[in-house]
């Protein structure tokens, strides 16, 4: 199966550095590329060549809701998806599993891809509520064949600390047992891990933070994907 390969680009980058991104970016083929910047820079981002994605979206088709942005909308811009539940927004913005089957309902049924983010947090894992978490959470994640599961452990995010391919891979055997879809690894991914990651069996792709800010080091990923 070819690697799908995401970069979140979280809070960085309006559209002039979105542009100077692409000038210097380069993929190989053989691996699945999205790129998702900030929504100020989805314009800019899809004017070029790649695959370009949200970093959320609403439910509804308009409303007062402000600060929102709705499917119809990102379909107008010409952005093809958009990632759902990402823990900042579970942690910070008090997004539940609720909100979240709602967000992929309504992106599924626009015709958007769906990357949906699950994972533990530190504590949930120290308390041996790895799979009961993992469970919860897969479970109100509807099934579609546009849809993919970033598994992102809570404290392996931005934090330096990536979890080990033997963990990663238990956890996305997990989720595969309960949802049959692609599973990216999502948690600290970089050019020099990115290969022995992807080599598990059940690891289809990542999701990169930190590490896709830079065009060479998220090239750098990607050409581990296929190799
Ligand atoms: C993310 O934000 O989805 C992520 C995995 O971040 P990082 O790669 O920086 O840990």
């Amino acid at each position: 199966m070819t690697n799908l390969i995401a970069a979140n680009w979280k809070m960085f980058k309006g559209p002039a550095e979105t542009l100077e991104f692409f000038d210097r970016f380069e993929a190989p083929d053989g691996v699945d590329v999205v790129i998702c910047p900030p929504f100020v820079s989805l314009e800019a981002a899809v004017g070029e060549e790649w695959t370009i994605y949200a970093q959320n979206v609403h439910w509804a088709a308009e409303g007062a809701f402000t600060g929102e942005t709705s499917v119809q909308m990102l379909v107008e811009l010409g952005v093809q998806g958009a990632i759902v539940g990402h823990s900042e927004r579970r942690q910070w913005f008090g997004e539940t599993d609720e909100t979240v089957h709602a967000r992929c309902e309504a992106a599924l049924e626009g015709g958007l891809g769906v990357i949906a983010c699950v994972g533990e947090t530190e504590a949930e894992r120290e308390a041996g509520e790895t799979e009961a978490v993992l469970h919860r959470q897969v479970v109100a994640i509807p099934r579609h064949d546009q849809l993919v599961i970033a598994y992102e452990p809570v404290w392996a995010i931005g934090t330096g600390k990536t979890a080990t391919p033997e963990i990663a891979q238990e956890a996305h055997a997990l989720i595969k047992s309960l949802h049959d879809t692609r599973v990216l690894y999502g948690g600290s991914v970089k050019p020099e891990n990115a290969a022995e990651l992807l080599a598990q069996p059940d690891v289809d792709g990542a999701l990169v933070g930190g590490a896709s800010l830079d065009p060479e080091s998220f090239a750098a990923i990607c050409r581990a994907a296929v190799a």
